[in-house]
């Protein structure tokens, strides 16, 4: 019996090779019928032999190509229709019709397929070494992107017309590279030039060649990749990592290698035996930074990676990187954002000349312009599951799948590792990772990420929302903003609502959002909040006792401060007479001066930050004093943790107090310094202090949430918040959590940290803003 089925398809499905892919598995089935482009993705009708179609359906999801993305498939029965009366006598591609709106989900950029690969390093192929060799299956999306709806013309390779050969690939719908619209070859497409340090090419045979004999001899070279240059050196050579490190003014921070394969990868870094997450993740077509233990002794320098037992890796993503590897023989390339500290990458060639001034000795540029910068991702597999530390590259512009239709909201994020976010329908679309808003340059591409984005998703936002924090650019920005409803976020409320939204959650959760520092209704500076919270409000539940910070900002880039504090406010002066090496080693004057301004309220706002007590803890028992990356004591203090450790139960001390007050708990700090005094005291060492102090906090928390669970009846637990990086912690709070009943959400595709607020603030926003239609 013939059946006709129209089957409509959502999600990417265009410009990734669909239609030739659904054009291959009809033909090859003797079926009939169409498939055409429309403004939500692709219908298809299909007409033949029940059975057939029927395996056709079934097929169709299954083997469709890596860089379609379905997110909806409805498949309806329609008439047949006969051959005589208009009926398909083949299966065709219908063309869209001109000027048909268009509003498919945009592609990432993704790295070269292995078919591309392989024909870059055949000698016969006509893209022999070509650079920009890619295909339906590969190369850039989103960073080349002026507008939509998403073809050549709209792009930045417009000014690339394709020569015959291109073009009739780009026009065969049974081609690879049918409607690729990057596709390009030595003919037709971009070139790759090396600029010296003033921007002048440098005459030679092979830019490549050229760049690598200045790696080989210790120089920077600046690399322009999918969304911004990268700054390179030979991660083998420890002089060259110093260079780099003095040149960028980078003390300490560790640098990301991109090695050549996985075997490179796995002679550098320790891959859990029994699980291949980190394997399959490394080498998906995002290609990541992925964080993974280092192995020791490694074959990459300290100078890398100091004081830290991880280094992030990846491999190469664009033909460029595997071709400099290659003739190269490289075993890793330091490759890190081509920017100073904290500033946007750089893009363009004559702003990358200007911007890395006295950072790189050479250029390897090319002409295909980046229209959008895009920094690399960076994950942390553990435990079989990857987080997102900065979703960036390869995974932008893929949208959050929320449960319900959103309004159309834009939520500007917070003010460091900025992200922005707009919904519309069921999609939240965060941006690339903006980057702290701290610098004029950050300041503009902030403004860029929200044009663009707002362009080419076509979304004209209703709603604004944004961070308390009234200083934060984002928030001043906001609330210039006219014609459209503002609304403001508590920020904690804004981790949790991530969390939830991530994971379809409604109703109200026990919300454990822990981080650095975040605005508070009461104007202190919140970060160690245990919120009962939905998406249209919160109660505060209980919140980590209010310590100074003395001198502010201050505190933070110098932990010794916090640890001061702790201790005077548990113990007053008197801790000036403990017998401890951090005790000793201060700074009399300095303290004397520190233990005034608290007394009299001097520049010395209130916290209840666990970014704060990581810090004061790190400090006390020696770890570190003074910071010279944003967490740097907290990262420090998980790592002193060694694997090796006996796991003791530390003494109960370690539980905080509980304090009912006005109707919230305080969880009090005081017999956890005790215990760690004592353990001081008698020589314990640092790395189990720190599991204590770990384990005690995960005690701590375990206990509060069961109190909270008692009173609300709540069994849903949301952990969020920059502190949850911390995998140490978060595994086992975790774990603890869902042995003792509850139900634990955690986030994993978009960071828990600032890169995921923009998403809460604008489900936050949505859920406030009450519905006009
Ligand atoms: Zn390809
Ligand atoms: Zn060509």
């Amino acid at each position: 019996m013939e059946v006709r089925r129209q089957i409509d398809v959502s999600g990417i499905v265009q410009g990734v090779g669909f239609r030739p892919y659904v054009y291959r598995l009809a033909t090859g089935r003797h079926l009939r019928g169409t498939i055409r482009n429309t403004s939500a993705g692709v219908t298809i009708e299909i007409q033949g032999p029940a059975e057939t179609v029927q395996d056709f359906v079934e097929h169709l999801p299954a083997e469709a190509p890596p860089l379609a993305r379905i997110t909806s498939l409805a498949v309806q029965d329609v008439p047949c229709l006969a051959v005589q009366i208009g009926g398909d006598q083949d299966f065709r591609i219908v063309h869209s019709h001109e000027g048909e709106e268009v509003r498919t989900l945009i592609s990432p950029d993704v790295a070269i397929c292995p078919d591309c690969l392989r024909e870059m390093f055949d000698r016969n192929d006509r893209r022999y070494r070509y650079p920009f060799i890619n295909c339906t299956n590969c190369g850039p999306r989103f960073t080349i992107i002026r507008d939509i709806p998403y073809d050549r013309p709209s792009t930045s390779m417009a000014m690339f017309p394709m020569c015959p050969a291109c073009l009739a690939e780009y026009e065969n719908p049974l081609d690879r590279r049918f409607h690729a619209q990057p596709n390009a070859c030595w003919k037709c497409g971009p070139r790759v030039e090396l600029w010296d340090k003033s921007g002048k090419r440098i005459e030679c045979r092979d830019p490549i060649v050229e760049a690598v004999s200045g790696l080989h001899a210790g120089l920077v070279v600046a690399v322009k990749g999918l969304g911004g240059f990268h700054l390179a050196v030979d991660a083998t050579n420890p002089a060259a990592v110093a260079l780099l490190r003095r040149r960028k003014r980078r003390v300490e921070k560790p640098f990301a290698v991109m090695v050549p394969d996985l075997q490179s990868a796995q002679e550098i870094c320790e891959f859990d035996g029994a699980d291949a997450t980190a394997q399959t993740v490394l080498q998906s077509m995002q290609r990541p930074i992925v964080v993974l233990p280092k192995k020791t002794p490694g074959a990459i320098p300290d100078e890398v990676a100091p004081f830290n037992r991880y280094l992030g890796i990846f491999l190469p993503y664009t033909p460029l990187h595997y071709l400099l590897l290659a003739e190269g023989g490289f075993k890793a390339l330091v490759m890190t954002s081509g920017n100073l500290s904290e500033e946007p990458i750089a893009i363009d060639n004559r702003e990358a000349i200007h911007r890395l001034n006295g950072l790189a000795d050479y250029f390897l540029v090319h002409n295909r312009d980046i229209l959008l910068r895009c920094d690399d991702s960076v994950v942390r597999v553990a435990g079989g599951i990857t987080r997102q530390l900065r979703r960036s590259r390869g995974f932008v512009p893929v949208p959050v799948f929320l449960k319900d239709d959103q309004p159309s909201v834009l939520a500007v994020g917070g003010e460091l590792k900025n992200t922005i976010c707009l919904t519309k329908g069921k999609h939240a679309f965060l941006s690339q990772h903006v980057g702290d808003l701290e610098n004029v340059e950050s300041y503009s591409f902030f403004h860029e990420a929200i044009r663009h984005l707002e362009r080419i998703l076509e979304i004209r936002p209703e709603i604004i929302a944004y961070d308390l924090h009234p200083d934060y650019f984002s928030t001043r920005w906001a609330r210039q903003q006219s014609g459209v409803e503002l609304v403001g976020v508590q920020h904690h409320h804004a981790h949790i609502a991530s969390c939830m939204a991530e994971n379809h959650l409604e109703g109200r959760v026990i919300g454990f959002a822990l981080d650095g520092t975040g605005y508070g209704t009461d104007g202190n500076i919140w970060g160690g909040e245990v919120l009962i919270a939905g998406y249209e409000g919160f109660e505060r539940a209980a919140h980590f006792e209010y310590v100074p910070m003395p001198g502010g900002a201050a505190a933070i880039r110098e932990p010794w401060r916090m640890a001061v504090s702790y201790l005077a406010h548990h113990f007053g002066r008197e801790f000036l007479k403990l017998d401890i090496p951090f005790v000793r080693q201060l700074n009399r004057p300095k303290v004397d001066l520190l233990l005034r301004m608290m007394e009299q309220g001097v520049n010395s706002p209130l916290t209840s930050s666990c970014g704060r007590l990581f810090d004061a803890v790190a400090a006390l028992i020696g770890i570190r004093q003074e910071v010279n990356y944003e967490a740097q004591a907290a990262i420090e203090l998980e790592m002193a943790i060694a694997s090796s450790d006996e796991d003791t139960a530390y003494p109960m001390k370690l539980v905080p107090e509980l304090v009912p007050e006005d109707d919230h708990w305080i969880v009090s700090t005081r017999p956890l310094f005790e215990a760690l005094l004592d353990d001081l005291g008698r020589n314990l060492p640092v790395a189990a202090i720190s599991r204590r102090f770990h384990n005690g906090l995960v005690e701590g928390f375990v206990e509060l949430a069961t109190l909270l669970r008692k009173k609300t009846a709540r069994n849903r637990v949301c952990l969020s918040g920059g502190t949850f990086h911390n995998i140490y912690l978060s595994h086992r709070l975790e774990a603890r959590l869902s042995e003792a009943g509850f139900e634990v959400f955690t986030q994993k595709e978009v960071p828990s940290g600032d890169g995921g607020l923009s998403l809460g603030q604008a489900v936050v926003a949505a859920a406030k803003v009450p519905r006009t239609t």
